[in-house]
């Protein structure tokens, strides 16, 4: 078994009571690294590899299991969520076993922008659901918001739904990007073809970030961009749930 004193994990921070990460009351372990630049992003803080601070995986799993008293009472666990939790896929792959063994309910939240390797398949071999970004299923248009084209994201769908891994897609939604009742119905074309996709969370964009790019001095482009309205919600919520997907969301 690996010693998890000698893995270093590099976080931005956690969180020990999080209600909005996955299922019941979860321990939050935001992870430092992020290779995408969406431009809607809440914590560029995380963005840099070599910032945040550097803990053990054991010093990780010590803090974890403090909690899952509260985990267990209400159904919860521990999320990955980041930056982008993929990105420390070899590091966090033995201490997501551990956390397994011990019966912690284990979820990512992650961009799923990664190769399909045997890390990943480790992960995906330990997690019990994963919550996948799809910020834009046409590739010219994903990367105009991420920096990146969609193709690793898209490759790890079909990853997930080869092993039948339980996933919530979060869907943010941007005025005059993604938001049109058009792109509704060709994203719940494309999400309906997946068996193993419980729900789609529908996130409306907001601007509650943006003091952060301010700090670090970047530039935000969609300052002028206006929040989604509850209408504009409510269709896309509509248009996915005529397609037979669950929705979950709050306006
Ligand atoms: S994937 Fe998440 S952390 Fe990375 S830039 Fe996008 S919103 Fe920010």
């Amino acid at each position: 078994m690996d010693n998890l004193d000698d893995i270093n994990i590099r976080i931005h921070s956690y969180e020990s009571a999080g209600t909005v990460d996955g299922p019941g009351i979860r321990f939050v372990v935001f992870m430092q690294g992020c290779p995408l630049r969406c431009k809607y992003c809440h914590n560029p803080d995380t963005w840099e590899f070599n910032a945040g601070k550097v803990v053990s995986a054991k010093t990780l799993l010590n803090e974890v299991l403090k909690y899952t008293a509260f985990m267990k009472f209400s159904k919860g666990g521990v999320t990955f969520s980041g930056g982008e939790p993929l990105v420390q896929k070899k590091a966090l792959l033995p201490l997501l076993k551990e956390l397994k063994r011990q019966g912690v309910h284990i979820a990512i939240d992650t961009a799923g922008t990664t190769n399909i390797d045997d890390d990943t398949l480790g992960i995906l071999n330990n997690v019990d659901l994963v919550m996948l970004d799809v910020k834009h299923i046409v590739p010219y248009e994903h990367k105009l918001l991420t920096g990146l084209s969609n193709d690793k994201n898209m490759d790890f769908l079909e990853a997930l739904s080869q092993k039948n891994i339980r996933t919530w897609v979060r869907w943010v939604v941007v005025p005059d990007i993604n938001n049109s009742i058009e792109y509704a119905n060709s994203f719940a074309s494309l999400i309906k073809k997946y068996s193993n996709i419980e729900l789609v969370e529908i996130l409306p964009y907001h601007k509650n970030g943006i003091y952060k790019w301010d700090a670090l001095n970047i530039p935000y482009q969609l300052k002028d961009t206006p929040e989604p309205s509850k209408d504009n919600i409510e269709e896309i919520a509509k248009v996915l749930e005529k397609q037979g997907i669950k929705t979950l969301y709050s306006c």
